[in-house]
């Protein structure tokens, strides 16, 4: 799960990490308001979408072409005047509500959205730094080393990937012990690789220290500060601060779970997650229903290499019951873009005969306007395909996975 950047800073504040003051407002007046309670001066209005390349992207409205958009966010096309970045300072209270206006209600495209950009729907107003350094912070869980490693550069401001690609010596990196958290001698080592000395020097082990600790505690998946920045009075801060959450440990935290903003949540998946079921929308024209995270990528693999593209794909897992199924159908049915669905189960938990009758149910319940490719194979096989076959119904049953790929491919080519 991720989180917005202000809920980020939230849970940074709590943890003692430094943030500039900041107010989250969903009308221009309210920046206004902000602007004025913040202190005045220099203050920065932030787009808050769950996606970063803000300070480049572009906030535009339904009349520019997205693609356009996507160029110039990503430094392909020249910016034209007057179209809004996601990221603006601004220097009076009229402005801070100008700002916030160009912002609300339209969409932001970064290099990192696609062209399809995220809607705005919260800005946060936040009290402008002088930033002297800019400094990067990541922590990430390293399955090759078995653990979360904080790293640090001072290339901060600009994309880690390129820093990683082009100069990858300039990353330190210091793996954390979960049980004990990060030492004061790495805390150390990491200001010094930093180049922070003095005062600065322990404000910044004082800001790792918590870092770490709320990555930890809160069971985070990866967190990234960019920039970490040091001010003219030696201050260190977090100006921006991205955070994600292990969806398994949620429970555990349920202030970071109230986090939760489905405005930025596909609906789909969000549907799916209600019922129990993974989903996982894609850009095709091929819907694909399999129980079982591995089947499903080699189901994908399998479209893929037969000239298909995957729209989707929906996991009912090992167990899951009639209602389930047919809920999985609806739900891959509601996206306008499939033009074919590939029914791919290997019942081992789930049995075969129970997936042929609720796709029955289904496709009498269900307008079913495009063809389905059915492939079963496992526990109560040949009751399942015995179902299906007498059933009268329009299925395209299939031997193996190449026969299902195959004519499920066929078939979306032929309805599109
Ligand atoms: P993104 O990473 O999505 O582009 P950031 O929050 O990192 O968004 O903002 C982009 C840039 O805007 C930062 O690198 C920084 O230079 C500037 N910036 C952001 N917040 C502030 C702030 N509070 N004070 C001064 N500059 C800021
Ligand atoms: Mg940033």
């Amino acid at each position: 799960m991720k989180v917005h950047e202000y809920q980020a800073k939230e849970l940074l504040k709590s943890a003692g990490v430094a943030v500039p003051a900041g107010v989250v407002v969903t009308r221009p007046e309210e920046a206004a308001d902000a602007y004025d309670a913040l202190g005045g001066g220099l203050i920065v209005v932030k787009a808050q979408v769950h996606a970063g390349g803000r300070g480049k992207g572009v906030a535009v409205g339904p009349e520019v072409d997205r693609e356009l958009a996507l160029d110039i966010a990503s430094g392909r096309k020249p910016r034209p005047d007057g179209m809004a970045k996601g990221v603006q300072l601004v220097r009076s209270r009229e402005d801070a509500a100008k700002a916030a206006a160009g912002l609300l209600g339209k969409t932001l495209v970064t290099y990192q959205t696609g062209a399809a950009g995220q809607a705005i729907t919260k800005v946060l107003v936040t009290v402008g730094h002088d930033i002297v350094k800019e400094l990067y912070l990541g922590l990430a869980v390293d399955r090759a080393v078995g653990c979360p490693v904080l790293m640090a550069t001072t290339e901060g401001g600009v994309e880690i990937e390129t820093v990683a690609h082009e100069s990858p010596e300039k990353i330190h990196r210091e793996p954390i012990d979960v049980g004990l958290g990060l030492l004061g001698f790495q805390a150390r080592k990491i200001c010094k690789a930093l180049g922070l000395a003095g005062e600065t020097a322990k404000k910044g082990e004082k800001f790792l220290q918590g870092f770490v600790r709320l990555f930890l505690d809160t069971d985070a998946s990866l967190a990234e500060i960019n920039p970490l920045i040091v001010t003219e009075k030696g201050d260190v801060l977090a100006l921006d601060c991205k955070l994600n959450f292990d969806d398994n440990a949620l429970f555990r935290h349920p202030a970071v779970a109230a986090m939760l903003d489905v405005a930025e949540e596909d609906p789909s998946e969000l549907r799916a997650s209600k019922s129990g079921l993974s989903y996982v929308s894609l850009d095709g024209n091929i819907a694909c229903l399999v129980n079982g995270a591995g089947l499903a990528m080699s189901t994908m693999d399998l479209i893929k290499l037969h000239g298909g593209e995957p729209a989707n794909f929906l996991d009912i897992g090992g167990g899951a019951n009639k209602e389930q199924v047919i809920e999985a159908f609806r739900i891959l049915l509601a996206s306008p873009n499939v033009k074919a669905v590939l029914i791919n189960i290997f019942g081992g938990i789930q049995r075969c005969d129970n997936v042929a009758q609720a796709l029955l149910d289904a496709y009498d319940e269900l307008d079913f306007r495009i063809p389905v490719v059915v492939r079963l194979e496992g526990t109560n096989v040949e009751a399942g395909r015995k179902l299906l076959k007498e059933s009268g119904r329009k299925i395209i049953t299939a031997e193996g996975l190449t026969d299902a790929a195959e004519k499920v491919v066929a078939a979306a080519k032929g309805a599109a």
